[in-house]
């Protein structure tokens, strides 16, 4: 935990894992407490938690880190944020970044009409910026420049060179002088999954001969004055810092050229990236970052400095757009294990009089195991699995006698585990036998809709029982969802030296719930979900913690059947009404047509998840 948590989160003495959202050494409260109490006032799960403490923490401890860096290298310039909404434009998300920076003139990045929309309406300081970055049609430059009009620090990104002419020609008809951001395709790459991002060939940017023929035709038009950001993104989650400075070198060497030509750039914008350590290994692994906060700020700060004062020019204002970094630690998941499937061969098989052969070899050899054996046992009881598979095939064999051979494979096989792991160096072959012999924890929950990456891109998240951590877990696991969809699940979990197919995890216990949180969740999870199998967006409670324990200061319900069904193009009162057609011309009694009508109306205003 103390490795990825950032001190956000930490095993309590009672063995529950605690939140501490002004850090460790602040106030703390027990998840686990937090879930029970939600339950008790009858709120269903799975349930999202958000600390808005900790992202107030994230944005001061952003701003600070550049604040020191600035003063440690005596950069003549200042760092100002920006968070960009795509990376969750929750409301309590968009609303506390905006309070929590606005005394460090903290600001918004819109990446469509609509987020400018919504951001234009922020209480945001009045310096603070607001670029739109994305394609852009007319009415998204007309609604920022209509923003700057009103006397917002609005700027305008170049994505692409066509956009120049539109921004000069609605600047005109609408008489406001634009800031324009050009963005600058990096030749450098990130590293990690958003590779792509950046390079010749990312999707974004314009090419240094089009930023030539920018210069040349706002000069001619007069308005090379409005040039006033260059912008750059290689990627987001970058794992190694090299890739960061080498970008950063790339950047401010266009900068300060910029410069040269006479436009008065002001802000040097290095986009996102800046990665959050998933999985706490401190590597450049792409679920890791290999760097801190302060040394990404410290390096953004030093070599834009070295360049500038090489060429003689002036310190820009830096601008960052982090999202991830600032977002992930604030929400988790938490999940409900509600059953457990266990492979077979945990219990004992008595041997029937009358078997077919290959089965009483089998008992033969669950009888012989031994540490001296194992692999031979095992391979042999392998090879009598495939002849087994055969004689059914052929119908040479009772399910009965397959039953029975299966169970004693399972026995075999949980035996050859465990001898294995008693070596320090297990064979590569039995590895596999781990995921086998886990259990399948299901939990209450739709992947798709409440953790979409890890399904699409295989991002990792660290997932951890809410209670009994101080006590040893005896069973491995992976977990499925709710869903009808076999990719549904988690077999990979994070590990201090690798990935693991399984997480540890404790024997469930009847009558006591057993709940998991999958933490580092507030980046890109909940705009990127989705309804499959029309499991719906989940209940959430917003929760703020002081010395004397917590308060949940808001809880927004998760979405309604109803409402999921109706994003598909039905109407609720149509399906009533083909429903109560069914019934009115079915055989149930009158007293069953009322209590079925009662049903399905409590089905559509209820939640989509498991409700026992
Ligand atoms: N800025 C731009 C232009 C982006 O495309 C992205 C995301 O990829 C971000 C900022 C946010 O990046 P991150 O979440 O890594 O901070």
């Amino acid at each position: 935990v103390p490795h990825w948590a950032a001190g956000f989160f930490r095993v309590g003495e009672d063995g529950h894992l605690e939140v501490t959202p002004e850090g460790n050494g602040g106030p703390s409260a027990s998840l686990y407490e937090i879930v029970t109490d939600l339950r008790d006032e009858g709120r269903p799960l799975p349930v999202m938690l958000r600390f808005p403490q900790i992202l107030e923490a994230r944005v001061i401890e952003l701003n600070e880190a550049f604040r020191r860096a600035i003063h440690k290298y005596g950069y003549r310039g200042s760092y100002q944020g920006l968070f960009p909404v795509k990376v969750n434009q929750r409301r309590m998300v968009v609303e506390t970044i905006a309070r929590a920076g606005k005394p460090y003139l903290h600001g918004l990045e819109a990446g469509s009409k609509a987020e400018l929309a919504l951001i234009l309406a922020q209480d945001l300081h009045k310096d603070a910026l607001i670029a739109c970055n994305g394609f852009k049609d007319d009415d998204f430059i007309r609604l920022a420049l209509m923003g700057k009009k009103l006397g917002k620090n609005v700027v305008i990104t170049l994505e692409k060179f066509a956009e120049l002419g539109r921004v000069m020609r609605i600047a005109r008809e609408l008489g406001v002088e634009p800031s324009i951001g050009i963005r600058y395709k990096l030749k450098t790459k990130g590293s990690g999954q958003w590779e792509e991002s950046g390079g010749e060939a990312a999707k974004f940017g314009l090419t240094t001969p089009e930023i030539m023929k920018t210069v040349d035709l706002l000069a001619e038009a007069g308005m090379l004055g409005t040039i006033s950001m260059l912008h750059s993104h290689i990627g987001s989650q970058v794992t190694d810092i090299r890739r960061i400075k080498q970008a950063v070198r790339e950047i401010a060497q266009t900068y300060v050229q910029l410069r040269k030509l006479g436009a008065p750039v002001r802000y040097l914008n290095l986009g996102g990236g800046l990665a959050v350590d998933y999985d706490g290994s401190k590597t450049a692994f792409y679920a890791s970052a290999n760097y801190s906060l302060s040394e990404y700020a410290e390096d953004l700060v030093y070599v834009t400095k070295e360049i500038c004062d090489g060429h003689g020019e002036p310190h820009p204002t830096l601008v960052t757009e982090s999202g991830r970094a600032v977002t992930a630690y604030h929400s988790v998941l938490v999940l409900e294990v509600i059953d457990t499937i266990k492979p077979p061969g945990e219990d004992k098989v008595e041997e029937p009089e009358d078997v077919h052969p290959v089965v009483k070899d089998m008992f033969d050899l669950a009888r012989s195991i031994s540490v001296k054996n194992y692999r031979e046992v095992y391979h042999d009881a392998f090879s009598n699995k495939d002849t087994l598979q055969n004689l059914y095939d052929l119908g040479l064999i009772s399910l009965r006698d397959r039953a029975l051979a299966e169970s004693l494979f399972y026995q075999i096989a949980r035996k050859t585990l465990k001898f294995a792991l008693e070596l320090d160096y297990p064979a590569d072959e039995l590895e596999d036998l781990q995921k086998m012999l886990a259990d399948k924890l299901v939990c209450n929950f739709s992947l798709f809709q409440s953790l979409p990456d890890s399904w699409a891109i295989k991002q990792l998240f660290p997932i951890v029982p809410l209670s009994r951590l101080d006590e040893r877990p005896t069973r491995e696991a992976t977990l499925v969802d709710i869903t009808c969809d076999s990719d549904g699940k988690f077999d990979r979990f994070i590990d201090l030296h690798d990935v693991r197919n399984t997480l540890p995890v404790h024997e469930i216990r009847p009558g006591e719930p057993y709940y998991l949180g999958v933490f580092l969740t507030g980046a890109y999870q909940d705009v990127l979900g989705m309804s499959h199998n029309l499991f719906g967006r989940i209940g959430e409670a917003h929760v703020r913690v002081d010395a004397d324990g917590y308060e949940i200061e808001r809880f927004v319900m998760g979405e309604k059947a109803r409402r999921v069904i109706e994003k598909m193009g039905y109407e609720e009162g149509e399906l009533a009404e083909a429903v109560e057609k069914l019934v009115r011309s079915s055989r149930l009694t009158p007293a069953e047509k009322g209590a079925f009508m009662e049903q399905y109306a409590r089905e559509l205003v209820g939640y989509t998840y498991l409700e026992d």
